[in-house]
């Protein structure tokens, strides 16, 4: 069997990636046809998976799906075995970070029955504020998890009001890539709290976790999940320092495979100088490639560049940026002044040139998406 390049030189991940390959090639339906050559593997991406994603269930009834933030969820099983090999990771890192502490958790509720632990993300952010207070009264609560969006409406929030939130020892960000000014922001309104973050989905679990001694690393969870990082244009890995697309093969989901799953985010791989572990790392997860604007010639920009200059605005509270085609911008903002000179020139750095239609709408609040989360941009034009 001839191998994706990522796993040629390493026999763990070798033996697994075959293994799981052999194993769907005579159990599932889908992938008998799929790989209909294991020597060359194809990627599957989000939308194959989608108008396939009942034969690839293959009868067992799923366990989980996606938040579907991008239209239609996708759909997946854990198989009991599976779950407790992903908790495992999820527990080792609680470890590393020094042990359970007592969590107040705002995000999005994937259970019916959500524990008394989380308030949905939905939730408006005053009322998020008097939860994390509750839960101090009855349980003591020294943690919180969020997403990095919300966290970062949460802190300005608290900053505005003036709150002490100095009992609050740790914070964790996942599910969406983290940006600098995110956690400088957590960082001021949670004046002690260690921030953390890892990277996640719902379909794979813990994909990567921080390095607790070089914070900008996340080590991939390589025993459980083969991730490649490929180059933009061809099926190569990216070299280490240059941006590439994340595929993930889930070695232990038998029961609904993914296997060479394009996820639809950009990271890029490094070493990571602790020298503590073998495990592979990350230097950055840039996220979700949809969040990424088009530019005049075609190519993909990502939004972090601009989101920076928009965020340092003054008095600016919140904005979100809408590209619906090429020259169409709508850009939201929630702030007391008018921006319109300072989003243009934002626009000009950015881009290098202004966008033929730009409109700024001044608004009360910016409505978060279905899921509960909330995008700084969207895109609608297909790169
Ligand atoms: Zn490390």
């Amino acid at each position: 069997m001839s191998l994706p390049k990522t796993f040629q030189d390493k026999p763990y991940a070798a033996k697994h990636f075959s293994e799981i390959v052999d194993y769907a090639r005579e159990n599932n339906p889908f992938y008998r046809k799929w790989i209909s050559d294991p020597d060359h593997v194809p990627i599957i991406n989000r939308r194959i998976f989608l108008e396939n994603n009942d034969e690839i269930l293959n009868g067992h009834e799923a366990s989980g799906s996606t938040s579907g933030s991008t239209g239609v969820p996708v759909r997946y099983v854990h198989s009991p075995q599976r779950a407790r090999l992903g908790q495992r990771d999820v527990d080792q890192f609680v470890v590393e970070l020094g042990g359970l502490l007592s969590c107040a958790r705002l995000i999005y509720p994937h259970n019916k029955n959500p524990g008394p632990e989380i308030l949905d993300i939905k939730s408006p952010i005053s009322e998020q504020i008097d939860f994390i207070l509750e839960r101090r009264e009855l349980v003591g609560v020294e943690a919180i998890t969020s997403y990095p969006t919300n966290a970062e409406m949460l802190a300005r929030e608290i900053l505005n009001r003036g709150l002490d939130m100095s009992f609050i020892r740790r914070f964790g960000l996942f599910s969406e890539n983290v940006e600098s000014h995110q956690k400088q922001i957590i960082g001021k309104a949670f004046p002690n709290a260690k921030i953390w973050t890892s990277y996640s989905s719902m379909e794979f679990g813990l994909i990567a976790s921080q390095c607790q001694h070089e914070p900008s690393f996340h080590h991939l969870m390589a025993h459980r999940l083969g991730v490649e990082v490929l180059r933009e244009e061809v099926d190569e890995p990216a070299p280490v320092g240059e941006r590439g697309r994340v595929v993930i093969t889930d070695y232990f989901n038998r029961l609904s495979p993914f296997i060479r799953y394009e996820l639809g985010d950009l990271a890029v791989r490094g070493n990571c100088p602790c020298g503590k572990t073998r495990l592979p790392a990350l230097e950055k997860i840039l996220g979700k490639v949809r969040g990424a604007l088009v530019h005049r010639n075609g190519e993909r920009v990502l939004f972090a560049d601009l989101s920076v200059s928009l965020v340092n605005l003054p008095e600016i509270r919140q904005y979100q940026v809408i590209q619906e085609t090429i020259e169409k911008f709508t850009v939201k903002v929630v702030s007391p002044i008018n921006q319109d000179e300072k989003i243009q020139e934002a626009f000009m750095a950015h881009f290098g040139y202004l966008p033929d239609q730009l409109r700024i709408e001044y608004v009360e609040g910016i409505e978060k998406e279905k899921n509960g989360k909330f995008y700084a941009s969207i895109c609608r034009v297909e790169a």
